[in-house]
């Protein structure tokens, strides 16, 4: 396990079933239009990855919440990104 992972592990995190924070307005937009597709690899939680077709799909379990993503999807603003409701997301043990 990486350093990072591990201190990922440390996190816990509370899905909020169903109501997801972050959503693609248009997979077809990274996948059609997006050149550098920043959000596959910059995410520290890993929350994005390609499906079979070459669609970048999103899952927010894990999110941290630092808002990378929406820096480099800034471009195409293909993001449709809010913070959890209250009571959901991470909970950060060490501050
Ligand atoms: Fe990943 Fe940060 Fe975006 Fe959450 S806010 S999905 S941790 S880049």
């Amino acid at each position: 396990m990486s350093a990072v992972a591990e201190k990922l592990h440390h996190n816990r995190y509370r899905v909020d079933e169903g109501r997801p924070h972050i959503r693609l307005r248009d997979p077809d937009i990274c996948r059609d239009d997006c050149r550098h597709r920043a959000c596959l690899t910059i995410c520290p939680a890993g929350a994005y990855s390609l499906d079979a077709d070459g669609l970048v799909r999103v899952s927010t379990d894990g999110c941290l919440e630092c808002g990378s993503c929406r820096i480099v999807c800034a471009e195409h603003d293909n993001l449709d990104w809010n913070w959890p409701r209250g009571g959901y997301g991470i909970l950060y043990k060490f501050g």
